[in-house]
């Protein structure tokens, strides 16, 4: 017998719920439109319709489920990542970037719009896949966006986001924050950072992280706080006075990080729920 969209998707969904995938209906559509070049209405439609798939087409969707069913992410497995309106090229040696994310890169979209500079300079201090920077830099235009990434397995995939999203107001250097961008100290109207800020004794229970986000981009030492205490002084050393600093963190350690940020002297720490209702970020202005 043929195989149809509607076949393959009932097989999909059933394979990939004995997996323990949450979603399994949203992965067996984006697993499926990946392969036939669909969206994920055009393969429920295909399936409401019973449209027939080629057997070399079927094969390939097939052998993709036991990828995903391996728990390898859903994302390197078609090899993108959507971030705000921007669709990323991920894969092995970087952070796949989290939709919690999207909602703290707007701290910092705000913030560079709120500036009264006419060309306001923002950094992203740990881009990974480069997707808080270029959404910063694609969505606020007049800004100057500058971003740093120190690890050799992730930066190629940055250097690949940044030549193909093609921001002319976005520059990327390959480098440790803590001496990040020394030429633009005091001149900075935003930072941001998504740091790695898991507790080193803290095990990540989805295996699509465990198993396969880099452990550099994870795990910031015992409270997981190593990597925020070199973002705070690196911010003291870039922002203008009444610069924005946004720092990404766990739903456990907003107290921690303000108190954290208090004591190197920021004003006005503040953290932000995400909406699930978890705190996710802090924000402070330079003294
Ligand atoms: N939010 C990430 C996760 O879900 C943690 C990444 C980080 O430390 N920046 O695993």
């Amino acid at each position: 017998m043929p195989q149809t969209i509607t076949s393959l998707r009932k097989r999909a969904i059933s394979v990939l719920t004995a997996a323990g995938i949450t979603d399994p209906e949203v992965d067996a559509d984006l697993l499926i439109g990946h392969v036939l070049g669909q969206s994920r209405g055009e393969v429920q439609a295909g399936s409401f319709l019973n449209r027939p798939v080629s057997q070399a087409d079927a094969a390939t969707i097939i052998a993709l489920l036991a990828r995903r069913s391996g728990r390898e992410p859903l994302q390197h497995i078609t090899g993108r990542a959507p971030f705000r309106s921007l669709s990323l090229n991920v894969g092995p040696g970087v952070f796949v970037p989290r939709p919690e994310t999207e909602q703290v890169a707007q701290f910092a979209i705000d913030a560079l719009r709120s500036m009264p500079d006419p060309e306001p300079i923002g950094i992203d201090l740990g881009t990974g896949s480069g997707a808080i920077a270029l959404a910063l830099a694609t969505e606020v235009p007049h800004a100057r966006i500058f971003a740093i990434e120190n690890s050799p397995e992730a930066f190629p995939w940055t250097t690949r986001n940044f030549d193909e999203i093609g921001a002319a107001n976005a520059t990327l250097a390959f480098g440790d924050l803590a001496d990040a961008f020394v030429e633009l100290d005091g001149t900075v109207a935003v930072v941001i950072s998504n740091p790695p800020y898991i507790p080193a004794d803290a095990i990540p229970r989805d295996p699509e992280v465990r198993l396969f986000d880099p452990a550099q981009a994870l795990f910031g030492g015992p409270d997981g706080l190593d990597v925020v205490h070199s973002v705070s002084a690196t911010g003291l050393r870039l922002l203008r006075a009444g610069g924005v600093l946004v720092i990404e963190h766990g739903e456990l350690q907003g107290a921690a990080i303000r108190q954290l940020l208090a004591a190197d002297g920021w004003r006005a720490p503040a953290t932000h729920r995400d909406y699930t209702s978890r705190d996710r970020a802090t924000t402070a202005l330079h003294p």
